[in-house]
């Protein structure tokens, strides 16, 4: 079985689309396409075929090229299966535990709802990549519109369990302001600090900060830190649970 090919397709502003492509297996899917033509582009540069569409959630931002692209390539969406009526021209509804065959590699599917009130990550486990949508970001979260703290403290540690040299693939390029915010509230982690000079290089070059590791961002994204003794303490919450040390970061990226 040859490896699962993954490129990002710079959409919109700041969102990113995946192509994920096998070409023994003949199978290309893309990730939160939003918008068709940057897609198409990419596909067309690759002498690719469109055979599925991968949805998050049903956020336009990450489903606004389905229909378009579906009625063009004829390809078959996979989404939320408890978000149907939000994802626009769903074939495949899919939930928690099952996997599903893309050509000869399996995503399983993780239920990680409160950015919005259904939301997946799709794990390709033996290719060792997760496609995390607005869930998780590199250095940072979705903000919470459909869910609470305690939800969504939940599905980053049902993320943080996936193994160390998982590739994340997230839904937006918001890595800098991500980074300048964690170092507001644990300026001392050394790991966060050589992170974020390695960011700054890469976007002073223009260059895409995606995939990180699972492994990275536990050591550098404060929202999978809660345990940290240092975010403890500038948060003045030492003694709090998890889920009030995530809460109360979270809150603090809102307004910062
Ligand atoms: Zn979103
Ligand atoms: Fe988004």
């Amino acid at each position: 079985m040859a490896m699962l090919e993954i490129e990002p397709v710079l959409c919109l502003k700041d969102n990113y689309a995946y192509l994920v492509f096998d070409r023994e297996d003949g199978i290309c899917g893309v990730v939160d396409p939003s918008e068709p033509e940057p897609v198409k582009r990419a596909l067309a540069a690759r002498g690719l075929p469109l055979t599925h569409i991968f949805n998050t959630h049903h956020h336009n931002d990450h489903v606004g090229g389905n229909l378009a692209l579906k009625e063009w390539a004829g390809a078959r969406i996979v989404g939320p299966e408890k978000d149907a009526p939000r994802i626009p021209g769903i074939d495949i509804g899919v939930k928690e535990g099952e996997t599903f065959k893309l050509g000869s590699h399996g995503a399983r599917v993780l239920e990680i709802p409160a950015h919005t009130r259904q939301h997946i990550a799709f794990w390709f486990e033996k290719d060792k990549a997760v496609f995390t949508g607005d869930t998780l970001f590199a250095m940072g979260c979705g903000r919470l519109f459909e869910g609470d703290p305690p939800t969504m403290w939940s599905s980053l540690s049902k993320l943080m369990k996936l193994p160390d040299d998982t590739r994340v693939y997230c839904g937006h390029e918001y890595t800098e302001a991500n980074g300048r915010f964690a170092l507001s509230v644990e300026p001392g982690n050394a790991d966060l600090n050589a992170r974020m000079a390695d960011v700054r290089r890469v976007r002073a070059e223009g260059k895409p900060t995606v995939p990180s590791t699972m492994g990275l961002e536990k050591k550098t994204n404060p929202f999978l830190r809660a345990a940290s003794p240092e975010i403890r303490r500038v948060l003045g919450l030492e003694a709090a649970n998890d889920v009030d040390v995530f809460a109360e970061t979270r809150r603090r990226k809102d307004v910062f």
